[in-house]
């Protein structure tokens, strides 16, 4: 261990760009098993593993790093899944600069971080590949139930530890297809779609039954589900998709991202998808303009490099060093011939009758933080400019939706930004035996950390009942 000063940090190669932008596979090509032994020999093993606090799943990775350099894949991998339900989606999606990889000391010291994210997915596959994951058999099963409204992942990461503890479990999903965001909203070139359905597949041989086309509130009540099962997990994300406030904003050419990238992921599974052969989510051989600066926008603009768009750009009204997304993600995106208006602003759209169609725009400059420390951007007086647009793509993040008229419960509570309360009993919310978790609790976040509440939500509503039995 400890080589971190004599061998680099070596990351996944990368698919050449040239190449990649002609497909939708993954652009990482997985980590090669002598690869893996010599960067788990990088980890520093430090005494306060700073990896460890910087991973939202708490993940013992020095420990798994030590297993994996000795060759001890199976073990290794046996620790990294007994507090990940999902690794091999998070070693390929996790932002790990922000993470894990961001506070790792051999890269704080300037030696290159461990390649944290690619060896956790590295033992993972060799983990489905030999055979080591197999159907979930609880010891005893038991008579409790619980109904989970979404398969995201803090559904999914729920319904696995239920499981495990005997539980029978029901997942209601509004969708065709299970998967949340992980199978419709984030392109297959970061997470091929197989390595989510192989998931979901593995919880439905574990005995999870899942209702799919099944949306609660419209096709079965909340009410319904708490009187059926002991407790009931809403688990169903942000969907509420803010909009742009400028004149021509809606206009025919202005497409929100997730319907523009739910699009792409159908054509991907061999949908027909209506709005893409009539040409309204196509971007082939049209000037793309894509609104935002998170990593929605960067799904965007990348998938519109992959449809053939001739031109993609990219609007934010911040600067590059306060974009929120990652920063691997912005690389790759630049890569692959995206084009970054920084500082700048939509004031108008002109599509309807106009010539070539355009986006008018300001520049802006950043002016005194607010609240949450980021620089306020202000509009900089007589700095009007335009920019060709067939196709505007708005990806201006997620808002929760009117979750108590949805699930006609006036008393399930809701903090001032829409999304649901728990705060005060754990996931508990103000509705009894009535659970929440994922990005409905927390607003549009990170996979692992709806991975994180799915997996504490279990843990409360498994002590909870049990707690209860006790005590009667
Ligand atoms: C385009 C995009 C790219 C992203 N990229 C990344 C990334 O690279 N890395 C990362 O860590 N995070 C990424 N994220 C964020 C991440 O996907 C989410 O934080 C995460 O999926 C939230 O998980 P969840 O289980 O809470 O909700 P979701 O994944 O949103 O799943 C909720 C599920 O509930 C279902 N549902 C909702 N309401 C109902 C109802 N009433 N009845 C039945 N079913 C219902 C929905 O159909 C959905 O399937 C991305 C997000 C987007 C939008
Ligand atoms: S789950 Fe994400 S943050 Fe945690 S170790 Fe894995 S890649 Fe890093």
């Amino acid at each position: 261990m400890l080589t971190f000063a004599q061998t680099g940090r070596s990351a996944p190669a990368r698919r050449k760009n040239t190449d990649r932008v002609t497909d939708f596979d993954e652009i990482y090509k997985p980590l090669e098993m002598q690869k893996l032994h010599e960067q788990s020999e990088r980890c520093a093993q430090c005494g306060v593993p700073f990896c460890q606090s910087g991973c939202p799943l708490d993940n013992n990775i020095p420990d798994w790093m030590n297993l994996a350099a000795a060759g001890q894949e199976r073990d290794a991998w046996d620790l990294s899944a007994a507090t990940n339900t999902l690794p091999e989606i998070c070693g390929r999606i996790c932002p790990q600069d922000k993470l894990c990889e961001g506070v790792c000391v051999p890269g704080q010291a300037g030696f290159g971080a461990v390649t944290i994210g690619a060896i956790e997915t590295a033992l993972s596959e060799r983990a489905w590949d030999e055979g080591w994951i197999t159907p979930i058999k609880p010891k005893q099963e038991l008579e409790h139930s619980v109904a989970i409204v979404g398969s995201g992942p803090a559904g999914l990461a729920a319904a696995a530890m239920l499981r495990e503890a005997g539980f029978q479990v029901e997942v209601f999903e509004r969708a065709d297809r299970p998967g949340g965001l992980l199978t419709y909203g984030i392109p297959s070139f970061k997470l091929e779609k197989d390595i989510v359905l192989r998931r979901t597949d593995w919880l439905d041989q574990s005995g999870v039954h899942f209702h799919l086309n099944c949306e609660v509130g419209a096709d079965v009540q909340l009410a319904d589900l708490r009187s059926k099962h002991g407790a009931v997990l809403l688990a169903g994300g942000v969907y509420e998709a803010r909009r742009l406030n400028t004149p021509g904003a809606g206009e025919d050419m202005v497409v929100p991202a997730l319907e523009y990238l739910i699009g792409a992921n159908r054509l991907g599974f061999g949908d027909t998808v209506e709005a893409f052969s009539q040409g309204r989510l196509n971007a082939r051989d049209k000037q793309i303009v894509v609104i935002g600066g998170g990593d929605t926008a960067m799904d965007c603009v990348r998938t519109a490099v992959r449809q053939g768009a001739s031109k993609v750009t990219c609007l934010y009204r911040r600067n590059e060093t306060n974009m929120p997304g990652s920063r691997q993600e912005l690389e790759n995106a630049r890569e692959e011939g995206v084009e970054f208006l920084w500082l700048a602003t939509p004031k108008a759209i002109h599509g309807k009758n106009v010539v070539p169609n355009k986006i008018k725009a300001v520049r802006m400059q950043l002016g005194a933080p607010q609240a949450d420390g980021r620089a306020q951007p202000e509009e900089m007086p007589g700095s009007a400019f335009e920019v060709r647009a067939d196709m505007v793509i708005a990806a201006l993040g997620f808002s929760p939706e009117d979750l108590p008229s949805k699930f006609a419960a006036p008393d399930l509570e809701t903090t001032k930004w829409g999304t649901l309360s728990v705060g005060r009993k754990g996931y508990e919310t103000s509705l009894a035996r009535v659970y929440a978790a994922g990005d409905c609790v927390r607003g549009a976040s990170l996979v692992v950390w709806a991975i994180r509440e799915g997996r504490d939500a279990a843990a409360q509503i498994i002590h909870n009942t049990i707690a209860k039995e006790l005590a009667a």
